[in-house]
């Protein structure tokens, strides 16, 4: 029994797409199942929209879950978990602020109100429950172990104010469990058996398991594994959040963001990210970045066997084959669909007396190792069967506009370049760059923003 755990404060993206491989894939390899888990445990910063999303984004993604719980569904068990904490001695309500607490984990000094006794606590919860207090105020504390190295030991907060109407629960709580407090309690009561996470979670597998011994219940196996991250990009949540939230892409969906659904408008498939995710391994080696043009390495293997060719040129140069015949035109030239595999198909292409080909397949002025078109060097055009020479460059403000070519039949041997003919389509193609300049928008000096490739 696993789970995925997205928390529907954001889209998922291909980092989520390495724990699901490996939450979904390890289950049904087992012969296990697999739960959807939406840990919706802060209404401030969680959106219903970001369920629907996350949950089509992971059908997208070729996983299904066996059911989906959301941890709001436990509420009420938690509540009464955490009754119960109190009731034991383990739980204290704590009226320290913010920075009270960390100066506190800081000093490994307790709070002021750890040892209140237990009638005082459960009172003050109470309180807490019924809107007494304001966010700030009063905070459910765990009475872990203050003298620990662990930071997470210091005494966790379990409970928290949260005024923000819940997208399921609505105003019934104002209370609200923490990740901490909720996660292991939930892995436990649905007998999760490999509980899979993310490195930057191990120093929190001691506060775990604090937690289900002091309330006595089940221990699932946790496992850590390292995190996924790509060059030229951003994978943390928070950062993708203030990139949509900053109108700085065109939202989660941006064919830029490293999103599941911003790939799927880039063009990857979800099969490449399988296999890429797949190919990385699941170590727990110390997070590297993965090179980007891994990815599209991987998406462009699958697609010369899947996606059929085409010619398209993107800056054009206009070229008139001066000596054209009609004759000429009516050999219609076939070229295939898959190269590489040419009993796959093949397209009719038609030869016009005009045609176009890519500015960067002529050089006006070459260097030694340009082979393509120039003044004195002819190209054959692929598939077409013919071979063109330059007699004329005509330029308009110093940019070439159109070469005159000829026809020409000998046997010199030529580079063959791609080119389309006048009556084709004008399609509209949309060219992505990466998202960042830097392979590692985090290492570079000032805000990480600064380092957006405009
Ligand atoms: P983020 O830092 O991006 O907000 P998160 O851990 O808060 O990530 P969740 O939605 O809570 O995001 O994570 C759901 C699951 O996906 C967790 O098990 C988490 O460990 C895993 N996960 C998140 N980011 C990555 C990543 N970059 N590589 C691998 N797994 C990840
Ligand atoms: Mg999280």
């Amino acid at each position: 029994m696993t789970r995925f755990p997205p928390e529907p404060n954001g889209w998922i993206h291909i980092g989520h797409a390495k724990a699901m491989f490996l939450d979904f894939g390890l289950s049904e390899m087992k012969g296990g199942k697999c739960y959807m888990r939406f840990d919706d445990t802060n209404p401030a910063k969680e959106k219903d929209e970001f369920i629907e999303g996350i949950k089509k984004d992971v059908h997208w993604m070729g996983f299904d879950w066996w059911k989906i719980t959301h941890t709001s569904d436990y509420f009420d068990t938690l509540y009464q978990f955490a009754i119960r904490l109190i009731k034991e001695g383990l739980a204290y309500v704590c009226h320290q602020t913010k920075q009270e607490i960390s100066e506190g984990r800081e000093k490994h000094t307790p709070s002021p109100w750890r040892d209140r006794p237990v009638e005082e606590s459960l009172r003050e919860f109470e309180l807490m429950k019924c809107g007494y207090y304001a966010p700030s105020e009063a905070t459910l504390r765990l009475k872990m172990d203050i003298t620990s190295p662990n930071p997470n030991m210091y005494d966790q907060v379990a409970y928290r104010i949260i005024y923000n109407t819940h997208p399921r629960t609505h105003d019934q709580w104002c209370i609200y469990p923490t990740y901490d407090y909720s996660h292991c309690v939930i892995d436990s009561i649905k007998h999760i058996t490999h509980s899979l996470c993310t490195l930057e979670f191990e120093n929190r597998r001691e506060s775990y398991y604090w937690v289900l011994d002091a309330l006595k219940i089940y221990k699932p196996v946790v496992w850590e594994f390292s995190r996924l991250n790509l060059t030229h990009t951003v994978m943390s949540k928070r950062r993708l959040q203030a990139l949509v939230f900053g109108h700085l892409v065109d939202g989660w969906d941006d064919p830029r963001m490293p999103t599941v659904a911003g790939l799927r408008r880039r063009g990857f498939t979800a099969s490449a990210i399988r296999n890429f995710v797949k190919g990385l391994g699941f170590t727990r080696n110390v997070t590297t970045m993965i090179p980007y043009h891994r990815l599209e390495f991987i998406q462009s293997q699958e697609l010369d066997e899947t996606a059929s060719r085409a010619f398209c040129v993107l800056d054009p140069i206009k070229i008139t084959i001066s000596n054209f015949s009609e004759a000429d035109g009516a050999d219609i030239t076939t070229a295939f669909l898959f190269p590489k595999a040419q009993d796959k198909g093949i397209r009719k292409m038609n030869l016009t007396k005009v045609i176009y080909i890519d500015r960067d397949d002529f050089r006006e002025i070459p260097d030694t190792k340009f082979q393509r078109l120039t003044k004195t060097n002819p190209v054959g055009l692929k598939y077409a069967n013919i071979k063109i020479k330059v007699t004329q460059v005509i330029k308009k403000d110093d940019v070439v506009v159109e070469l005159v070519c000829e026809k020409i039949n000998d046997d010199t041997p030529v580079k063959f370049i791609h080119w389309v003919s006048e009556d084709s389509p004008v399609v509209e193609v949309r060219l992505y760059e990466h998202l960042f300049k830097s392979e590692d928008p985090m290492s570079v000096e000032g805000d990480w923003r600064d380092d957006l490739n405009e």
